[in-house]
This record gives structure tokens, C-alpha cells and sequence, in this order.
């Protein structure tokens, strides 16, 4: 194995070829923190589907309906603007999680790294064997054996692929019928079934060949992280100061022996002694192996450790800067913003539109106006409204199709069309009117946006000369 260095990627062939990279196990705190938290964010990826809350999953994007669970929040379309709040303050905060930690969330939260390191790498391990007999069978002819745990391999890995795409279905599709579309035959549901086997093929091609380079290559984030951190910043690093110059066991130079542990258990194969670099996910393994030698050498652990740039030549790591002052500005901004747009979300909307057609009509001397009334329930709860038209309303007016109360279900929806007649002769100018829609039992109400009454300009009629003043606005 090459000593990486920073003018080339070691996971990749000098002719440009994906060359796999296996990773030493490596045991320590930092590992089994990190297991036991892969263990709990996988709980969470697969039962956040599963856990009710205000009657609906926790997270549920029903593409269907139209209607966005999170965490008993409910959002219509009409609100999505809510989710910008959400999503630039998730934004903000992985911003600031960055400029105090740098990639911890790379290391050890991200989805991907996740289900790679925690799941397929695991799978691999459990076939294959550690890294030297993996490196070896990659290298072995294809032997009975080989061919056995390549198949073992790959179809345990394509089945994972398989089930992980369902549970990202079941944030966007409903349990029940996610179960019953497993039951019917693909014919009967092409689209969520194509989109389940492009999910599979996807996951499959991600975590069995491409791995480490999606990380390295393809993650915005990773590109973004040297404009977050800072000297400050607190990253995974090599003491340089103490480190160096390397020597070996029993020797009296610097406290690194060119052990190369640290090298062998990166999972992105580089060299940590060569500094802060892109392809580093802040997964911790290299310290928890430094450590191991550093222990067995009975020399202080640290020599790789979570650490500033200014910590690494000495100096003292401040936690308060103005960086980070804007970051937590702008994410309690963000926060607040969530929290104020979130609590205040109109739990009914209604909208007025003039029927398609003709403005108005005209039939045996009276005037008639057509209008759509749309009324949306955005509450989980059924609910009645009273529909009203208010504005100046005439006398003369006959109002048709606001007499009864509406009723509608959980996150329901109905229009009614509203016919508005009036004698042609009544009729002087146009003039504008308003519904309003109120919830009968909880007083919540909204009014339609404004809808004119419209009929033909009495000046047309008259045999009076037109002043054309009266046409230039
Ligand atoms: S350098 Fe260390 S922290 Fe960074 S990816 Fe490699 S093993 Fe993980
Ligand atoms: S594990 Fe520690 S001692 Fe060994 S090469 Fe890496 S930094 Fe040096």
C-alpha cells in the first residue's frame, strides 16, 4: 500500500480506475460511540415512518395529497413557504455545527455514511473477512470460493439496497399502501415500482462500488467545508509539533512511529499526517488507532485528536468568534422564523375565482356573475364553515349557492359555485364583494380576495355622447 499524499487520490488508480479501498478495523471510544449512534439514527431513519404524532407519521411527504407531515406539523401546499424556514435553518445549523466541529456531521451522521460504514461495510466484513483477507480475494483468480461470497455478497447487498428503498418510499407513500403495492403485481403501480427499482439500482451502484468517492467527488458539502472552518475550527489533526521528526519504537525522536495505522484504517485512504484535507470525513477512526499505539507505547494518547489548527501548533483554541456569532445569529434568526411562520399557519384557506366563460350574463332583464368558491381544512380534525359574501352588498342581489354549511373532513377540500343575480335595471356600476368563510365551531375565519360584480357600462347604453375621459384611466 502507497503512502497517500496530497498530489493524488488513493482511492483511485494512476490511470483513473476506482480502486477499492478496504479499511482496517480499528476498536476504541470514539468507534463505539459512533456504532452505538449508527445504531440509533438507523432506529430513527426506519421507525420515523412508523411513530404517529397528531394522528399522522412523524415525517410523511404525502406526494398524493399534497400534504406535508413533520413532527405533527401539517402543511398544505399553500404553506410550503414554511419549509424554507425549515430548511435554511437545518442549513444554518449544519453551518454552524461545521465552523465550531468541521465534517462531524460527514463522520458521524450523514445518511450515506451512515448505511456505508455501519451497514455494507459491516456486510462486507461478515463475508469477506478483515482488510488484508478482503484485499487478498480481491486480488485471488476466480476460485469456487471467490465466486461464492461474491454472490453471497452482492445479493445480501442488493436485498439491503432493496429494503432501503422501501423505507425511503414509506416517507412519501402511507404504510398501507406501500403494503399493499408490495402485494399487487408491478403492473398495477409502474411509477412507485420503477421508482423503487431505480432507488435499489441507485443504492447498489453508491454503496457496493462507488463509496468513499461520493463523499470525495460528488458532496457539495465537502466541497463547502474549507469556507465554514476556520484556525479555530475544531477538526481531526496530527500533532506536527509532536509527531515529528517520525522515528521508530524505543526511539528518541518525535512520538510518531511511521506506523501507518492511522493511514490503514481511513476510510477514504489518506494520510492524516499530511494535514487538514477534503477527502477527510471526520470519522475519528484514525484517532482511535493513533491512540491504540500511542497506548502501547505507554506514550500520551492525542497525537491524532480532535483538535483546532491553532490547538495543533500550540496555541489556545477560541471558541467565541465572529463567526460563530453570526452563524448562532443567523440560526436563532432562522429558528425564530420557523417558529413564528409554523405557529402561524391559517387552518382553513378559501379562494374566489370567476368561472371560466363569459364575465357576466345577461337573460330575460336580469344580470348574473358566476364565481368558484374553494374552501381547503388544513386541521387533521373535520370541520363546518359558514360561507357569507360581504362588501357592499345591494339589496336587489340574489345570492345562490352560500345557503348551507360546508362540511368538510381531515386536511379536506370542496368548492361551491356562487351564482350572483341582479336586476338589470338595478344595476348602476360595477362593484366589488368579498366571502367570508368561518369556522363555525372555532371561530377561525378567511376572507376571499376581492371578486367584482361586473355588468355591461350603463354609459354604452345611454344615447348620451361618450366622453372619452371617462374610458382613460
Ligand atoms: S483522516 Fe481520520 S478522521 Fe479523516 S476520514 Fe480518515 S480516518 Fe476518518
Ligand atoms: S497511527 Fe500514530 S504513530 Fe502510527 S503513523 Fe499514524 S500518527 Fe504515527
Amino acid at each position: 500500500m502507497k503512502t497517500p499524499t496530497l498530489d493524488t487520490l488513493s482511492s483511485i488508480h494512476e490511470d483513473g480506475s476506482h480502486k477499492s479501498v478496504h479499511p482496517a478495523d480499528v476498536h476504541g471510544p470514539f468507534t463505539q460511540w459512533r456504532r452505538w449512534s449508527a445504531l440509533l439514527l438507523l432506529g430513527i431513519y426506519i421507525a420515523l415512518p412508523w411513530i404517529p404524532v397528531n394522528g399522522f407519521p412523524a415525517v410523511f411527504l404525502d406526494v398524493q395529497e399534497r400534504r406535508f407531515h413533520f413532527m405533527g406539523l401539517t402543511l398544505a401546499t399553500q404553506d410550503l413557504w414554511v419549509g424554507f424556514f425549515l430548511i435554511t435553518g437545518l442549513a444554518f445549523s449544519l453551518f454552524y455545527v461545521t465552523a465550531l466541529f468541521g465534517r462531524v456531521w460527514c463522520g458521524w451522521t450523514c445518511p450515506y455514511t451512515v448505511f456505508l460504514e455501519h451497514v455494507y461495510r459491516r456486510i462486507e466484513r461478515w463475508i469477506d473477512g478483515d482488510a488484508t483477507a478482503r484485499r487478498k480475494l480481491d486480488a485471488a483468480p476466480w476460485t469456487p470460493n471467490k465466486i461464492w461470497r461474491r454472490a453471497l455478497k452482492h445479493g445480501v447487498y442488493l436485498l439491503m439496497s432493496a429494503l432501503i428503498a422501501h423505507i425511503f418510499l414509506s416517507y412519501f407513500v402511507s404504510l398501507k399502501k406501500l403494503y399493499q403495492m408490495m402485494q399487487g403485481p408491478p403492473g398495477e403501480h409502474l411509477m412507485a415500482f420503477g421508482i423503487m427499482v431505480f432507488l435499489t439500482g441507485a443504492l447498489y451502484f453508491a454503496f457496493s462500488w462507488f463509496r468513499e468517492q461520493f463523499c470525495i467527488i460528488l458532496c457539495p458539502y465537502g466541497r463547502l467545508q474549507s469556507a465554514l472552518i476556520d484556525d479555530h475550527s475544531v477538526v481531526i489533526g496530527y500533532d506536527k509539533i509532536r509527531g515529528e521528526p517520525r522515528g521508530k519504537v524505543g526511539s528518541t525522536k518525535g512520538d510518531c512511529i511511521d506506523c501507518r495505522r492511522c493511514v490503514q484504517v481511513c476510510p477514504t485512504s489518506i494520510d492524516i499526517r499530511n494535514g487538514m484535507q477534503l477527502e477527510c470525513i471526520g470519522c475519528a477512526a484514525c484517532v482511535d488507532a493513533c491512540d491504540d499505539i500511542m497506548l502501547k507505547l505507554k506514550r500520551p494518547k492525542g497525537l491524532v485528536r480532535y483538535d483546532s489548527y491553532v490547538g495543533l501548533q500550540g496555541g489556545k483554541t477560541k471558541l467565541l468568534r465572529p463567526r460563530i456569532l453570526l452563524y448562532t445569529a443567523l440560526l436563532f434568526i432562522g429558528i425564530g422564523a420557523f417558529a413564528f411562520s409554523a405557529t402561524h399557519i391559517t387552518p382553513l384557506r378559501a379562494s374566489s375565482v370567476r368561472m371560466l366563460g363569459a364575465p357576466f350574463y345577461v337573460a330575460d332583464g336580469v344580470l348574473r356573475n358566476q364565481f368558484l368558491i374553494r374552501v381547503i381544512n388544513k386541521r387533521n380534525t373535520p370541520a363546518k364553515y359558514r360561507l357569507e359574501l360581504v362588501g357592499e352588498v345591494p339589496a336587489e342581489l340574489n345570492v345562490n349557492g352560500l345557503t348551507e354549511t360546508l362540511e368538510l373532513g381531515p386536511l379536506g377540500e370542496d368548492q361551491k359555485t356562487l351564482v350572483l343575480s341582479l336586476p338589470e335595471k338595478a344595476f348602476k356600476k360595477s362593484f366589488k364583494l368579498q366571502v367570508k368563510v368561518t369556522d363555525t365551531e372555532r371561530g377561525d375565519h378567511m376572507i376571499t380576495r376581492v371578486m367584482e360584480f361586473l355588468g355591461p357600462d350603463p354609459r354604452l347604453q345611454s344615447d348620451a355622447p361618450l366622453n372619452p375621459k371617462d374610458y382613460i384611466q
